[in-house]
């Protein structure tokens, strides 16, 4: 078996004494060529490492992977960014009529896939070293789908538009009002429709460049200048980000009629979403930073299923662990204590009235907040944290609170180990802490990484590590689930919940991410009224009644899966859809 040698971006020369190089039994036996310093970084010799493992054991950032490649992986190299860089193998296949969906952990090639599809990157096909040209990627698809679509992508007869992932970038590179930027950007003549459909008419009028325009506005303009291009393949990178669930499905439902006529791939995060939008997925597996592969083309529900059992029968691989879905059963809250009471709160900005009905939070629960956005539900969470000051009304309570703000700014200079040793130095001391914290959410290899380098995800986990380890009686964590992928947002909910059982105290987490609050919330509070304008807020209810009401609300309907439990969105007006709804069960608990 031939073996590759993968070297992450993590590897870090300068603050390292490169004992993989040291350790290495060839090296010491006098044979230099096999582990080289080039530029500092070391680079391996994939003809003669032998794959003894010694490097691995001895890097402390774990950078070196090293992978047996299966026969088929020996002939699928589509693209390889260096020598022992990222390595992808196989590509999704664009496809008219369906709605093709890519699911897999982040890091893994997923955007370098699309940017290939794209024309944004001609495939090098391994070899590196030289300028590729499509005259090899065209002897390589000889025959098949893709040689069709390289080819008329290399004579400029397709068109294609990326939605982009980072949408909180746009400000920065974007200049104007909306309205101007999305009306030059309209080649499809669709600019009315599209304003009425995502509901813009509200935004048309802000500049991007004054800070004054929201991550959720941002997602909307710029799924809608994608959707204004008059092309023929659509990539939209992650759409479900900074929207509230309403907006998802929305989103996902105009991107679904646009799979009926064009050709579109879609990357996403939010299961839920993903389910309800594609008809077929290709999962993705690998190792984050080092190589990934795309499968073959599943349909959704066998894709996502078999993603959450983390094994591709297929293929007789093992990715991931098996992650299962309970319909937990609920807790008899009245039994447990009293932690903080509310009494109708009030708060009043210039244009935004909040009311929030009486409540009562109890000691070891989680408790799920959702609504829309922009209806109060941060506000609520800071008036709790003590943060800002209800205008009237009572919160009763002697409690400490930790608190994880909705955005995350990286404004610390020096690395995440300097950052945790003086913020949650529990982490380093308690073995607690390491086994249910540092470990499940991956923390060890981002200690020497500046603050200010980390991506979305990164900065993430170690916001939602900082915040649990605070001594605190409840735990307020305002959307964990932004920039995570699909499994780190599973992992996340039940590091949150072992925590918070363990130790015996009480959490509030604000997220829309269907799946990530059914795994997490004992009750739900449940958010209503008109975005922007006026908000209110009800409960703690079970989980299945907070469900009920919300989705009522948002007027769709779920069922679980029968294999795996998870929730499915119902096909609107389907028996299912129907038959739900005249039962008021609008989130099928069993
Ligand atoms: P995903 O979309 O699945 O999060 P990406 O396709 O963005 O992953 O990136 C996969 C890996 O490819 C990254 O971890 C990075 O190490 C590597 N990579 C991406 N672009 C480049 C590049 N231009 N040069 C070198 N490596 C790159
Ligand atoms: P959500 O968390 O549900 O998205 P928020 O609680 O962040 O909603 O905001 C609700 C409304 O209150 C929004 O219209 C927002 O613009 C407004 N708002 C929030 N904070 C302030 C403030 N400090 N001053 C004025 N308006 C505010």
């Amino acid at each position: 078996m031939r073996i590759a040698v993968l070297m992450r971006d993590r590897c870090k020369p300068k603050n390292c004494s490169m004992e993989c190089i040291k350790f290495c039994p060839r090296v010491r036996a006098g044979d230099e060529t096999v582990i080289k310093g080039e530029n500092g970084k070391p680079i391996i010799s994939e003809e003669l490492c032998v794959g003894c493992g010694i490097c691995i054991h001895k890097c402390p950032f774990d950078a070196i992977k090293i992978i047996g490649l299966a026969e088929e992986l020996e002939t699928d190299l589509i693209h390889q960014f260096d020598k022992n860089g990222f390595r992808l193998f196989k590509l999704p296949i664009p496809r008219k009529g369906s709605c093709i969906g890519i699911l897999g952990p982040n890091g893994i090639g997923k955007t370098t896939a699309i940017k290939i599809l794209s024309g944004d990157i001609i495939p090098n096909l391994g070899n590196y070293e030289n300028k590729p040209s499509y005259d090899d990627v065209f002897e390589y698809y000889s025959g098949t789908e893709l040689h069709e679509h390289f080819s008329a992508l290399a004579k400029g007869e397709i068109k294609s538009i990326v939605k982009p992932q980072y949408v909180d970038k746009l400000p920065k590179i974007m200049k104007g009002k909306i309205k101007d930027i999305l009306k030059n950007l309209d080649t499809s003549g669709k600019f009315d429709n599209i304003v009425e459909k995502l509901k813009l008419d509200n935004i048309l009028n802000k500049d991007i460049g004054k800070g004054t325009i929201s991550g959720g506005e941002l997602q909307l303009a710029s799924i809608a200048a994608a959707l204004l291009k008059d092309v023929d393949i659509y990539f939209f990178d992650e759409p479900s980000s900074y929207l509230d669930i309403f907006q998802r499905l929305k989103v996902a439902q105009i991107i679904k009629e646009l799979s009926e006529e064009k050709k579109v791939i879609v990357i996403e995060h939010d299961l839920a979403v993903l389910d309800f939008l594609c008809d077929n997925v290709h999962l993705v597996y690998g190792e984050e930073g080092a190589y990934g592969v795309i499968t073959h083309p599943r349909g959704v529900r066998h894709a996502i299923n078999t993603y959450l059992s983390g094994y591709l029968k297929e293929e007789n691989i093992r990715f991931g662990e098996k992650i299962e879905f309970f319909t937990h059963p609920p807790k008899k809250r009245q039994e447990m204590r009293i932690l903080v009471t509310y009494n109708n709160l009030i708060k009043t900005f210039n244009d935004f009235d909040l009311k929030i009905e009486t409540g009562i939070i109890r000691q070891g629960e989680i408790i799920g907040v959702v609504g829309p956005n922009a209806i109060g539900k941060t506000t609520f969470v800071k008036m709790l944290a003590g943060v800002i000051e209800p205008t009237r009304g009572k919160i009763e309570y002697d409690i400490k609170v930790s608190y994880k703000p909705q955005y995350i700014s990286p404004d610390f200079s020096g690395t995440i180990r300097e950052f945790l040793e003086r913020k949650s130095q529990q982490l380093f001391t308690s073995s607690f802490y390491k086994t249910e914290i540092l470990e499940p959410l991956n923390l060890k290899y981002l200690f020497d990484k500046q603050m200010d380098t980390l991506s979305g995800g990164e900065l993430q986990r170690v916001a939602i590590a900082n915040s649990l380890v605070q001594d605190a009686d409840i735990y307020l964590i305002d959307e964990p689930s932004a920039y995570l992928d699909s499994e780190q947002r599973m992992i996340t909910s039940r590091t949150v919940r072992r925590v918070i059982e363990k130790s015996g105290k009480s959490a509030m987490i604000v997220d829309h991410d269907v799946y990530f609050i059914d795994m997490i919330s004992d009750a739900l509070i449940v958010f209503d009224g008109k975005s922007g304008k006026n908000g209110r807020g009800c409960g703690p209810f079970s989980l299945h009644e907070g469900m009920n009401r919300f989705l009522r609300d948002v007027n769709i309907t779920f069922r679980r899966d029968e294999e795996t439990h998870r929730p499915r969105v119902n096909k609107p007006d389907s028996y299912m859809d129907r038959m739900q709804r005249q039962d008021g069960e609008y989130y099928y608990s069993l």
